[in-house]
């Protein structure tokens, strides 16, 4: 079965919606095979998002990531990795609200950074960001 990783910002553990996330996860058939809170810092900011560390906007990325604790998520379901990006919706939370009212991100993002929740974007993503938070375990 495929895994893919799942992660509320800051935004959405500050803002009390991890239940609400976790319900939706559950009601779209993904087993939660493993979770982890966690408070990233710089370093891991730029670890986590190193194809971004040459933007412009990613000075304000790590100050956003870095503002309280996240919660990570290893995700199990058939297709997860596209399943789990279809159920967050597009990165503009603005957006996402007019073309995706349904998905997570229309529900509790707020704009093209913070929106809420991340989800792997490739298996080879998938891969090295279950890694990065759990290590090459099944849980952790
Ligand atoms: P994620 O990787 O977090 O699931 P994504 O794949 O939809 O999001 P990316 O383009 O990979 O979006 O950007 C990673 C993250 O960087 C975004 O989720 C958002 O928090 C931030 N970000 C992206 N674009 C912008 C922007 N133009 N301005 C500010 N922040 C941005």
């Amino acid at each position: 079965v495929e895994r893919t990783l799942a992660m509320v910002k800051p935004d959405g553990v500050m803002g009390n919606y991890s239940e609400e996330i976790k319900k939706m996860i559950a009601a779209t058939g993904f087993v939660i095979a493993a979770e982890k809170v966690v408070q990233l810092d710089e370093a891991a900011v730029g670890i986590f998002y190193a194809e971004h560390s040459q933007r412009e906007f990613f000075p304000s990325l790590v100050k956003f990531m870095t503002s309280g604790p996240v919660l990570a998520m290893v995700l199990e379901k058939e297709n997860a990795v596209a399943q789990w990006r279809a159920l967050i919706g597009p990165t503009d939370a603005t957006k996402a609200r007019i073309s995706h009212p349904k998905s997570i991100r229309a529900m509790c993002g707020s704009d093209s950074q913070n929106n809420c929740v991340h989800g792997s974007d490739s298996h080879q993503s998938a891969a090295r960001e279950v890694a990065f938070f759990f290590g090459n375990h099944k849980s952790g």
